[in-house]
């Protein structure tokens, strides 16, 4: 019998446990994964992205749990590539190498006043509802208004986050000081801002009818910018949308604690403040998103960009900067100009950040696809078992939580919100996750 195929999983998130989940279906041990990760814990953007009043989407850890679970599946958490082990370390001892990046950085508007103290980017404030452990606190003390800039779902959500009564986020896994934070967060009003016109507009329906469901909470239509039917050539989403959105806007005027305000065509051209975030300078446009010179100011306090996310290379991997991703034919890298078998990549540092969790599902299956009809090759290319990442770390002293210690980090965190009545609830700090997952930190 032939040696098995080594693989390493560059990236725990979704798109690198599918892909470990495509490899190892059939548990005959022929294909052995590592999957090699960051931080402390797995998961990726489904425990730091998906936004924890979303329960149904982060069912999805059931899956990948049970993936991580299995014999032909090793989890190394907390090995940073890069910096414990390099690229080429890992091409010499893995038949084949799949890059799973992610896209955890985000992009920014190109405004002046972008960076004054206030203005944010949301996946900043993200991480920090989310309890990533590399997260900075979010003080919202002073703050009644906000605006969030962009159309997408991470706009719905953290528009949602700011508005929705926090007791409805207790019984979710956010950690204790965010929920308290929320708590004492006076924000009244949060304004979502588009640059071009509503049938232009990012988010899925189904998300953007939850900002109508909640309770305390008016929407504020910008009617003027609605059309009264959907324009040629409207996706069918679109449509969707825009009939949300016009629901909303022929409801009866309503007095409520807090309302979220949705306007289109308004083009954000300068962030103002003296020393810190006071208003938003917007410009009118058409629907296309053509200015039109006309400008108005919006007192907010606080600006989070949600624009986008981008995704950041790796030392040894060829990246496209115009694009960040890493550039590929049918999956495969490739570097100076020939895609060869061996290195891989799935997910958004492949696709660019567009998609929702089952899009990376498709994505994997169909990079594991090459890999598998390139087995044969790699396998011949190597006579010998290259030995994978293990005998590296141990030499090096590199300790790494695997999927007991991250079965660790979730039993303890079953416990954590019990003193405060809770359930579950998040570990938000690196050493704390370390010593749960009973991993010392490094020097
Ligand atoms: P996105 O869907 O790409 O939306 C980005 C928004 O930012 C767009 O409205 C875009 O407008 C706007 N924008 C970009 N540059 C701008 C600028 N300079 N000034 C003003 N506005 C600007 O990104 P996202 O919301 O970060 O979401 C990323 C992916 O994650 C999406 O596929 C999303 O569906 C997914 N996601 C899904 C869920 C869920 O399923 N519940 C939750 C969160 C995220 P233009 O169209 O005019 O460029």
């Amino acid at each position: 019998m032939s040696r098995p195929l080594r693989v390493a999983v560059v990236g725990a998130g979704p798109a690198g446990l599918y892909a470990a989940d495509f490899l190892t279906f059939d548990g005959d041990g022929s294909v052995l994964v590592d999957v090699v990760e960051r931080l402390p814990v797995p998961f990726g953007l489904l425990r730091y992205g998906v936004a924890p009043d979303h329960l149904n989407i982060k069912a999805a850890g059931n899956t990948l749990m049970e993936v991580l679970e299995r014999p032909d599946v090793s989890l190394y958490a907390h090995v940073a590539v890069g910096e414990d082990v390099t690229v080429q370390e890992l091409r010499e001892r893995y038949d084949a190498v799949v890059y799973a990046l992610g896209a955890s950085d985000d992009r920014s508007i190109g405004i002046p006043g972008e960076d004054l103290p206030g203005s944010v980017s949301a996946t900043s404030f993200v991480n920090w509802y989310n309890g990533h452990p590399e997260a900075t606190p979010h003080d919202l003390g002073d703050v009644t208004a906000v605006a969030v800039v962009g159309v997408g779902n991470v706009a719905v959500d953290v528009a949602r986050i700011l508005l929705k009564d926090p007791d409805e986020l207790a019984p979710t896994d956010v950690p204790h000081p965010v929920l308290e934070a929320l708590r004492a967060s006076r924000v009244t009003d949060v304004h979502v801002l588009g640059r071009r016109g509503p049938q232009h507009a990012k988010w899925t329906t189904k998300e953007l009818r939850e900002l109508g469901e909640l309770a305390g909470v008016g929407v504020v239509v910008d009617d003027g910018q609605l059309p009264a039917e959907p324009p040629e050539g409207s996706t069918p989403v679109a449509k969707r949308n825009l009939a949300v959105l016009r629901g909303w806007a022929s409801r009866e005027p309503f007095q409520t604690p807090r309302r979220l305000h949705l306007h289109f065509g308004a083009r954000p051209v300068e962030v103002l403040g003296a020393s810190r975030v006071e208003a938003v300078r917007l410009e009118r446009t058409s629907p296309a998103g053509v200015g039109t010179g006309q400008t108005w100011e919006l007192p907010v306090q606080r600006v989070l960009r949600s624009v986008g996310y981008r995704s950041a290379g790796l030392p040894g991997v060829p990246f496209d900067e115009s694009t960040s991703t890493i550039p590929t034919e049918h999956s495969r890298v490739v570097r100076d100009g020939v895609a060869r078998p061996g290195e891989y990549v799935v997910g958004w540092i492949k696709r660019g950040p567009v998609g929702i969790l089952g899009t990376n599902r498709k994505d994997a299956e169909d990079a594991v696809a090459s890999l598998q009809a390139d087995a044969a090759e790699l396998l011949a290319a190597r006579p010998a078992d290259p030995g994978g990442l293990a005998p590296l770390l141990a030499e090096r002293g590199v300790e790494h939580v695997d999927v007991a210690g991250w079965r660790a980090v979730l039993e303890l965190e079953e416990q954590h919100g019990v003193p405060d009545g809770r359930g579950r609830v998040k570990i938000a700090e690196w050493n704390a996750l370390l010593a749960a997952a009973g991993v010392q930190p490094r020097p």
